[in-house]
Parts: structure tokens; sequence; C-alpha cells
């Protein structure tokens, strides 16, 4: 008989300081179908970068049998309210309990995932899953880069896998690699045993990028981790900065096969590494004309700013209005805004038609901070319905659904329109609409990172960027009040 293997996934990033447009600040039941599956509907899976679909690919290639319990996954925003946890966890519960015998269970987490009453709300469902299987089940998750692992989770599993880069692009094959562990713990080929340390470190994005270093030396540091004896997976998260709750923070994790002692060295070896370098993962502010200046020296063009601070997938509104009203007082052109959130002025350029002007009032509505609108009598240049499919390697094969969605351009400055709150991942929606984006000298990306899995290929040169926005990466700006614990480079302390 072939080992049965439980998969499901409830994935949310939550934002402690998120800003919806026109909507309450507590998520619901609702905002967990971005994606929705339930059993069945997981044979389909396994062609996608995603967790879930390299969990399936991961299961079927080591001869195990897929035992799907379900998917559900929510844009990042703010925390979920109490009842709506209760029935997406214990619906997961029930399909795992009318499922039982298993022989393991793999989990997609965030990492970063908080409800109401759970500040670690990823750790909450590790221990109900534990409670449900018993201790003698391997339990295996794995976790985004922006993870913040703590204490509980790390007890409740046999496993904690995290993501390598930024762009996770390796979403699939951590995933492959996690149900590799579980086919080899189910077959008693290998003990898992865990260590796990937290460091209060608040990450810098624009430090995350694994092609880069510092990141890159990082990487090879675990790759050197991974190759010693009887090392099984080696992960650290950079931890998600936004959520503002005590489980903030930067976290190392290596599974050793059956000895406990060695993984301890080893997490407590990685840890001191990365701590001794803590000036490495910090990075201050740039502003837009500044990056703008240092893009021109440069002459590679086009000139990325990547807009962090207004990043729709880390939480943000995505209607700051900055670096928009900065290239068109600036004459800054060809450039585009990508992707500007306001439902209102799509709307309005689809009921306007292609071809025609309209006047519209862009941005700028979610909170004064983003800065006002800006007043654009602009050209319709093509509208749709905002559907399209990732061209990757991030996302490659996830349908986008974008809402109403406007190119809007006026005297060379074009800005995208979209209804839903979304990054900028690749090229694909731009396509979809006509703009040739390797055609500009100025592109703003409301996002920190993915963006470089499409835009990576056709950018002159990019940089990270700070606007007046709710993401900000000037931690010092941030109004936080549940940190809990001192955290560099907030405070220069010196032991972790
Ligand atoms: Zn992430």
């Amino acid at each position: 008989m072939l080992p049965r293997i439980a998969v499901g996934a409830i994935e949310h990033e939550t934002c402690g300081f998120a800003i919806r447009n026109n909507a309450p600040s507590e998520l619901t039941l609702a905002d967990f179908t971005r994606v929705y599956r339930e059993g069945p509907e997981f044979d389909t899976l396994g062609d996608a970068n995603t967790i879930v679909d390299g969990f399936v690919r991961g299961v079927r290639q080591a001869k195990m049998e897929l035992v799907p319990l379900l998917w559900a996954n929510a844009i990042t925003g703010p925390p979920i309210r109490r009842a709506d946890f209760e029935v997406v966890v214990e619906r997961l519960l029930d399909r795992l309990r009318a499922a039982l015998p298993v022989d393991g269970v793999l989990l997609s987490l965030h990492g970063s995932f908080a409800a109401q009453d759970f500040d670690d709300a990823d750790g909450e469902i590790l221990r109900r899953v534990r409670s449900v299987v018993g201790s003698d089940t391997p339990l295996i998750a794995v976790h985004d880069l922006h993870c913040n692992l703590t204490q509980l989770m790390a007890e409740a599993a046999d496993a904690l896998v995290v993501e390598r880069t930024y762009p996770h692009v390796d979403m699939a094959e951590r995933a492959v690699h996690a149900a590799e562990l579980m086919a080899a713990t189910v077959r008693a080929k290998v003990h898992p045993r865990m260590a796990f340390r937290s460091l209060p470190i608040l990450w810098s994005a624009a430090c995350m990028i694994d092609a880069e270093p510092p990141m890159s030396d990082l990487v090879a540091k675990l790759r050197e981790i991974d190759a010693r004896p009887r090392v099984v997976s080696a992960s650290v998260g950079v931890g998600y900065q936004w959520i503002d709750n005590p489980t903030v923070g930067a976290s190392v994790v290596v599974v050793v096969d059956g000895d406990h002692e060695l993984a301890e060295s080893y997490a407590e070896e990685l840890g001191q590494w990365i701590w001794q370098r803590r000036q490495w993962w910090c990075r201050e502010p740039l502003s837009p004309s500044a990056a703008i200046s240092q893009g021109e020296s440069l002459g590679k063009f086009p000139i990325i700013l990547a807009e962090q601070g207004d990043n729709t997938g880390g939480g943000a509104s995505g209607d700051a209005t900055e670096i928009l009203r900065l290239f068109m007082q600036s004459r800054l052109t060809p450039s585009a805004v990508l992707y500007m959130v306001d439902p209102d002025v799509a709307l309005q350029a689809v009921e306007a038609g292609v071809g025609n002007m309209v006047q519209v009032h862009l941005g700028g509505k979610s909170q004064p901070m983003v800065g006002p609108p800006v007043e654009m009598l602009a050209r319709v240049r093509a509208i749709s319905h905002g559907r399209f499919v990732y061209e990757g390697p991030m996302w490659a094969g996830v349908v986008g659904e974008l809402g109403p969605t406007a190119w809007l351009e006026q005297d060379g400055v074009h800005v995208v329109v979209v209804s839903e709150r979304h990054q900028p991942m690749d090229l694909a929606l731009c396509r979809s609409l006509g703009l040739d984006c390797s055609q500009l000298r100025y592109i703003c990306v409301k996002s920190t990172g993915h963006f470089r899995s499409g835009f990576g290929p056709i950018a002159g040169s990019i940089f990270n960027v700070d606007t007046a926005s709710s993401l900000s990466h000037d931690f010092r700006r941030l109004p936080y009040s549940r940190l809990g614990r001192k955290m560099f480079p907030l405070h220069d302390n010196e032991v972790w």
C-alpha cells in the first residue's frame, strides 16, 4: 500500500498596517477565496509554480497517495476575524479527520498569519493538526520566505521548510523538497530532528534579493550546510516586518537526521552567522528622485523604481501618487506606473471607451498619507476585464483576476489602472493590453521584489525606493506598538 499523505494549505500574510480601499479593517471568510480548492479539485494540480502544486507533484513522484484537504488563500491584508478563522481551520481539520488514518501531513502556511486572538495563527493551525494526527505522524510545513517562524510552530511540526528566493521562484521546488523529506520519513529512511532560532532583526526588503549580495551569500551558506552529512533541510525566514505583533523577526531552522544536538549546533552557528552580519540586512531609505538621478548617471534604461512602500502584494493600498506626480511634473517620459489601484477610474475609463479622453482624479483615495489624487486628462489606450495568465517564472500558469482594467496615457506618462490589489510580477497584463514595457525609460512598479520575476530581464537598472505609504521600509517611521522585544536596527542590542 502506498503511504497516504494529506496535503493542505491555508495561506495568508497578515499586515498590521494594512489599508484597504473602502473595506473594513479585518478579513472575512470571503477573502479566502482568491484560491479555494477542496478534495478532487486537487486532481488538476501539479504543474504551476506554487507550493501546493509542488506538493502534488512531489507526492506523486515519490510514489505516495495524495489525500487532498483544502487550499485557501487570501491576498495580504489585515487579520481574519476569529469566527472566520475557525470556519477555515475546522473545515481543513474535518477533512483531515475524515481521511484518517494518514501516514503524513504536508501543509503550506505562509508563516506570518495572524487572526483575531491568535498572533501566531500558523502555529495554532499546526498545533491543532498535530492534536488530530497524534505525535507519531510526520507533519511538515512549507513557508514563504517572509515568514515569522515561532517556537510553537517548531514544536508542533517535524520539519519547517522555507523558500530561499525573492522573487519566490522556488515555491514548487521547496515543496517538492518537503515531499521528498516526507517520503524518506514515512519510509523510516530519515528521522528528522529540528532546531529553531528566532532572530530580532527587521530585515530590509532590498537585502532579500537572492540574486544579489548579501542574500546570495546567505543562500550559499545554506547550501554549504545542506551539503553536510546528516543535514536533511536548512532554512532561513527573513520575516514579514509589517505584522506588528510579537512574532515578527527573522528565523533559522536546521533539520538533521536522527541527531537533535547536531541540529541545535548547526542552527546556533547559522543564527550567529546572520546576527554577526546584521548590518548587511539593513539599508537606508532612498527617495524616487535620488534613484532617478542615480539611474540616469548609470544610463541604463528602463530605470525601474520598485515602490516597496505601496506594494499591493504586501498589503498596501496601491494608490500612492508621489511617483506618478513626479513623472508628470518632471516630464519623465516615456514612463509608466504599474498598477494604480482605483476601481472608480478603471470603470470610468471602461465606460468612456478606447481612444476617448477622460478627465480623472487618479489614486490617492485610501488615506491622506499616500498623497492627493492626480488630475489627468488622459487618453484611454486600452481596456480589459483584467483576466490574464501569468508568464512567470513566479506564478507561471496562474490566472490573474484584476477586475476592470484600463491603460491611460497623458503626454507619454502611462498608467495601468486596476480594480483589485495585485502587484505586477511579470509583463503579461501589460502585454495583454498592448503596452510594451521594454520601450519605456521609467517604470514604477508597486512591488518590492516579485516584479523581478518578469521585469528583471527588461530592466536597465532597478532601485527600491521609499515613498509616503503604509508599508514604509523606514522602520523608524512605522507606528509599531506590539513588537514585544528589542529589534535591530531600531535598537542596537548586542545579544539575541
Ligand atoms: Zn513573500
